[in-house]
Parts: structure tokens; C-alpha cells; sequence
């Protein structure tokens, strides 16, 4: 897209100890001008690594963000954490509404809205995950899933600064198995043109990433598609080297 700096960005999921500091060590390494100039990289390590996480990147444009926050500021939420807590340890971005949140924790499309918005009110920038189930794809309801996830999901106030979408066919995910680039392009141009609607020259520049089964072999040809501005990978991120290989792709 136009004027939109790509994000690569990574989601280690309930994986990490301080032992893989290593590889945020190595993948702030590795981000660096020229190419960061133009492409974005950030890794969501779990809660615990945040901090220390941030620490380890503060002479590198590696961005470091969170997996997911609570809709509040604070208060009587044993376990949760909020976005407050999550700018305050640096963090400049939090995933809200992934699929594994939304099956686990029986997230709604509302519950996301407001997560996106209490990640706004912190200044962090919400990266919303949306995506359609295999029986949903089977039954031709994939556009109709991302219009319905798009328009409960995404706040009114959201911009191109402080929302990216995900697109993640929950079948995708973990999978190895990627959707076709021409059913990718389709999906991508349907929120595109979505969010161009709701947002004007917001959602015109909105980063619009793909997620599932992201790898350094396909990672080319998935970041080639129009209106895809960046990837969000799983597995794939969790060893430098692979999520590097990904990053570099845009080279
Ligand atoms: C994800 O969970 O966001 C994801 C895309 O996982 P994977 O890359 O492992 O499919």
C-alpha cells in the first residue's frame, strides 16, 4: 500500500523463558537501517519478558508489544493485565482479539472493541486479529465473517496510527497450510475497501497484516500481495533467525 511502512510483526504466544532473551537480543541485532527505515519489526514476548524485553532493544527499532490486555485501566482483575501496565514496561503495541483468545477465553467481537480502546486511551497501537473458522470458509462465509468482525471489533476511533489489522484464517493458524494468494488478495481488498469506507484516508493507510503459517518460503510471495502490509507470525518468530529470514523478505 502506498505511504504504509510495512510491520513484521511476531506473536511468541505462551512461549518464552528469560533463556530466549537470546533471540530478542538477536533480532534487535538484526533490525536495522536501511531496512528499518522501511519496514517495521515487532515482537510480542508473554507478559513476563516484557520489560526486560524493552530494556534489551533501546538502541534498536525492534518495537516490543503485548499479547493481549484487559478492557480496564486497573482494579479487581487478578491475572489480567492492563494496557496502562503494558506502556508502562515500553511497550508500544498489544494483540487483541486473537483467535486463540477469542476460543480460550470466549472473547466476543465486543470485548475486542473495547480491549482496542483501552489500548488507545494507554497510547499504545492495537493490532485487532480477525479471521474466519474452516467450516465458515467452506460455507462461502468468509468476507461475511471479516465485514462482521471488522465493523464490532475495530472502535470508531480507530486510525492508520494507532490500529493494524490482522487477517488469520483461524484454519491457517498452526497449520502450515495458507490460503491461496488470489483468496488472500480477495480478503485483503474486501477490508481495504471496508475500512477506506468507515475511516476514509485512515483506512486507506490502515497496516493490514496476514497471519497463518508464515514462514521464511512463503514469506515473499504473502508480503507481495496488494494491500498486504506485513505479516503476523506465530511459530516462525520465536527463532531469530526465521523471523529475520521473514523480515527480510521486503529487502
Ligand atoms: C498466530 O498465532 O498469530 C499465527 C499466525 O501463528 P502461526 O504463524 O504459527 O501460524
Amino acid at each position: 500500500t502506498p505511504d504504509v511502512r510495512p510491520l513484521v510483526a511476531g506473536n511468541w504466544k505462551m512461549n518464552g523463558t528469560r533463556a530466549s532473551l537470546d533471540q530478542i537480543k538477536a533480532i534487535a541485532e538484526g533490525v536495522r537501517p536501511p531496512l528499518a527505515d522501511k519496514v517495521e519489526a515487532l515482537i510480542c514476548p508473554p507478559a513476563t519478558l516484557l520489560y526486560v524485553a524493552t530494556a534489551l532493544c533501546t538502541d534498536s527499532p525492534l518495537s516490543i508489544g503485548a499479547q493481549d490486555c484487559h478492557q480496564k485501566a486497573s482494579g479487581a482483575h487478578t491475572g489480567d493485565i492492563s494496557a496502562e501496565m503494558i506502556a508502562d514496561s515500553f511497550g508500544t503495541y498489544v494483540i487483541v482479539g486473537h483467535s486463540e483468545r477469542r476460543t480460550d477465553h470466549a472473547e466476543t467481537d465486543h470485548l475486542v472493541r473495547a480491549k482496542a480502546e483501552a489500548a488507545f486511551a494507554a497510547g499504545l497501537t492495537a493490532i485487532i486479529c480477525i479471521g474466519e473458522t474452516a467450516d465458515e470458509r467452506r460455507a462461502g462465509q468468509a468476507l461475511d465473517i471479516i465485514k462482521r468482525q471488522l465493523s464490532a471489533s475495530v472502535p470508531d476511533g480507530a486510525t492508520a496510527e494507532n490500529t493494524v489489522i490482522a487477517y488469520e484464517p483461524i484454519w491457517a493458524i498452526g497449520t502450515g497450510v495458507t490460503p491461496t494468494s488470489g483468496d488472500v488478495e480477495k480478503a485483503h481488498a474486501f477490508m481495504r475497501a471496508e475500512m477506506a469506507a468507515r475511516f476514509g484516508d485512515q483506512g486507506r493507510k490502515m497496516r493490514l497484516l496476514y497471519g497463518g503459517s508464515v514462514k521464511p518460503a512463503n514469506a515473499g510471495e504473502l508480503m507481495g500481495i496488494a494491500n498486504v502490509d506485513g505479516a503476523l507470525i506465530g511459530g516462525a518468530s520465536l527463532k531469530a533467525a526465521d523471523f529475520l529470514a521473514i523480515y527480510r523478505a521486503y529487502e
